[in-house]
């Protein structure tokens, strides 16, 4: 019965309790969001915060330059370890990873412009294991309930990998 397709995501789009404080914009999760990928019947794999648990649920907001330095880099990658063989095993078992959702813009979790720490670091070990992801990042404008396009593009996205 199993889809054997999968999708990674930053935390905090199911979880908008870890992001910095007064930075959120769900009270919980990104519900639309998610509602996009249970349409698709995805399999999901939510990822590691890296922010909180190294600095906690009072961090300041830092850049990626302050971010930067070898105890994080460290710690982002230790925990992006145990996902990164996770996804190998699937990999290995004939499973379809159809892409990994970062956040616009942030110092850990950004996968498309200047990319995040914790990102750099997961797709470090994946294309050591020659796995190399798709990636869509939640636009910097996005607000639950206020999407604009972000849901078709979403939409198209997860299904140029599925169709
Ligand atoms: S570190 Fe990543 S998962 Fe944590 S709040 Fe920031 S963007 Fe979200």
């Amino acid at each position: 019965m199993r889809g054997k397709r999968l999708i990674l995501i930053s935390h905090c789009v199911l979880n908008q309790n870890a992001v910095v404080r007064d930075w959120e914009r769900a009270v919980g999760a990104y519900n639309d969001i998610a509602m996009v990928l249970l349409e698709q019947d995805f399999g999901i794999v939510q990822l590691p915060c890296p922010e909180f648990s190294m600095l906690g649920e009072e961090r300041p907001p830092l850049t990626w330059e302050e971010y930067d330095v070898p105890p994080y880099r460290t710690h982002c990658r230790e925990l992006a370890a145990e996902p990164a063989k996770q996804i190998q095993e699937y990999v290995k078992k004939g499973y379809q990873i159809v892409g990994l959702l970062g956040i616009q813009e942030s110092p850990s979790c950004d996968t498309t412009r200047k990319r995040g720490i914790f990102m750099e670091e997961l797709l470090g070990l994946l294309a050591a294991a020659s796995i190399h992801l798709r990636t869509f990042d939640i636009p910097e404008s996005y607000r639950k309930g206020q999407p604009g396009d972000v849901l078709e593009q979403l939409r198209r996205f997860c299904n140029i990998i599925t169709e």
